[in-house]
């Protein structure tokens, strides 16, 4: 009966045979779809329905009447509430192949791959090792009011903007309860008020908060809407108390805007910058720049992404979106030279500072939108033809991209296409995307040879992915030089691979 229609506030009792996209559970009555967040797949559970359309439902959990074998209890006393942690009602185990199957079927359902292909290159997906629990090392806490007007900090509600009051986020670090409450005492003491996001009024926005896990600093910048924070010095006082307090600052954003970072920062205390390491190499980070928010997974990934690049000390590679030049200085000791873009000015700062650091010196970083770059790079070289540099850098052997969660520009696809690289590497925190630009790059000459999931984010449905694809034709768009594109390419690939 798919036609049958429920209403709302009609009480069911149904099996989860599925997960949904957001994590919720997704169960099935005569073929009538019913989603229910906070349903274990293999629970029987008892739901209301909240909002019925023709053919599926939203429903609400009311009771679980058979627990699922992969069911687990919380640990966090607002799991339901808070929204970040879709999953934490679900064993680990169950999880992880919960994301194994969410990126295949992204794949196959998106990016058109065959379902048993992809299935013979996947490899298993890449576990923490560790409880998934005080994972993360940076977190963003909005400041505002509660029901009752009290100054709080906390979590939006699901996908609103009323703020549920936490200040230990179990994903996150142990002293962000006690900043936490420095920053609240410190707001009442002063009269310092919160941001109203509705009226526009208000100072203190966000907190947030940044651990380098291998060196004990803590990053604390408050983002305001104001010309400049006041009252600083008790602030400083209490919080440089703090173990590791390294570096205290205030980023002014007074824009209407979901962004929670102003343009640029001012540094009230310690450096500017915190440190981490990842592996062996250093790393400084600033406020703006995007650094990822778990470091033992992150070497993981870009050991992965590494061996996927196949290096071996003399190719040019491309990094783009490269952040802080994480990934290009992991790949910069096995290359020959690496050309790393970033949009973020400040991350890009720090990139040129860890290679420093690092006593790193065959790679250079370029700010800007990466498909900008590198298409004002492809063609600004076709008038020096005889420029070897030129040459080098529109035709690098390996591109890494790791990009946001929307993906790829098209004209940074289209871009890399040309520059017909022999490897890529697709770095992706968002597999559906991933699906939409890899079914490109196969179009245009690519062979997906390799993928490998990555848990960077226990107990929520995010799930990072490494990518290879091999070039399996050669570019044909460009035939600059009178030659066969093809045969002009595996001239000069046969020179380099001489050299
Ligand atoms: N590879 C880095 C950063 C990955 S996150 C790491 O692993 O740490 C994605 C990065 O892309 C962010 O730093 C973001 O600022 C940057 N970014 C977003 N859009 C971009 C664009 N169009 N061009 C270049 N960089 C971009």
């Amino acid at each position: 009966m798919k036609d049958r229609m429920y209403k709302k506030g009609d009480v069911l009792e149904v099996v989860i045979t599925d997960i949904g996209i957001g994590g919720e559970g997704i169960g099935k009555l005569d073929g009538y779809t019913l989603f229910i967040k906070d349903a274990v797949i293999g629970d029987t559970v008892k739901c209301s329905i909240m909002k019925a359309k023709k053919g599926y439902a939203y429903a609400h959990l009311d009771d679980v009447i058979v627990r699922s074998p992969y069911r687990t209890d919380p640990r966090c006393p607002v799991a339901r509430s808070c929204g970040g942690c879709q999953l934490q009602e679900m064993t680990y185990e169950r999880q992880l192949e919960y994301k194994e199957s969410k990126v295949i079927n992204n794949l196959v359902r998106l990016g058109g791959f065959e379902k048993e292909y992809i299935e013979s290159i996947a490899e298993p997906i890449i576990r923490m090792e560790n409880d998934p629990f005080r994972y993360r090392n940076k977190a963003q806490y909005p400041i505002g009011y509660d029901r009752n007007g009290e100054l709080t900090a906390g979590f939006y509600a699901g996908r609103t903007h009323s703020i549920i009051p936490v200040n230990d986020c179990l994903l996150g670090c142990e002293e962000n309860k006690q900043i936490l409450k420095i920053v609240l005492d410190w707001m009442r003491r002063t009269d310092t008020s919160a941001y109203d996001e509705t009226a526009g009024t208000g100072v203190v926005r966000h907190a947030l908060i940044r651990k380098g896990f291998a060196t004990g600093e803590i990053m604390v910048c408050l983002v305001i809407n104001d010309d400049r924070l006041r009252e600083t010095d008790s602030l400083v006082e209490e919080l440089r108390k703090v173990p590791g307090m390294t570096s205290i600052s205030y980023s002014v954003n007074t824009d209407d805007t979901n962004v929670i970072m102003g343009d640029d920062y001012v540094t009230i205390y310690g450096s500017e910058t915190i440190s981490d390491s990842i592996g062996d190499l250093a790393f400084k980070i600033s406020p703006l720049s995007f650094y990822q928010v778990n470091p033992v997974q992150t070497r993981k990934l870009y050991e992965k992404a590494l061996s996927y690049a196949g290096l071996t000390g003399k190719e040019t590679v491309w990094d783009l979106y490269c952040g802080i030049g994480t990934i290009s200085l992991f790949l910069a000791r096995d290359a020959g030279k690496v050309y790393g873009v970033e949009i973020v000015p400040r991350a890009i700062e720090d990139a040129v500072d860890n290679a420093k650091l690092n006593g790193i010196t065959n790679v250079e970083f370029y700010v800007g939108k990466a498909e900008e770059v590198i298409d004002r790079i492809w063609t600004g070289s076709a008038d020096r033809p005889d420029d070897v540099v030129a040459y080098e850098m529109t035709h690098p052997d390996v591109i890494v991209v790791d990009p946001p969660r929307k993906g790829c520009d098209e004209l940074c696809i289209n871009t890399m296409l040309k520059m017909n690289p022999k490897r890529i590497v697709y770095v992706s925190c968002d597999s559906a995307t991933l699906a939409r630009d890899l079914k490109l790059l196969c179009e245009g000459g690519y062979e997906l040879k390799r993928i490998c999931p990555c848990d960077m984010f226990g107990n929520t449905v995010h799930v990072e992915v490494a990518t290879l694809l091999e070039r399996v034709r050669y570019a044909k768009e460009y035939i600059q030089i009178g030659i066969d594109a093809e045969d002009y390419y595996r001239i000069k690939d046969a020179q380099k691979e001489s050299r």
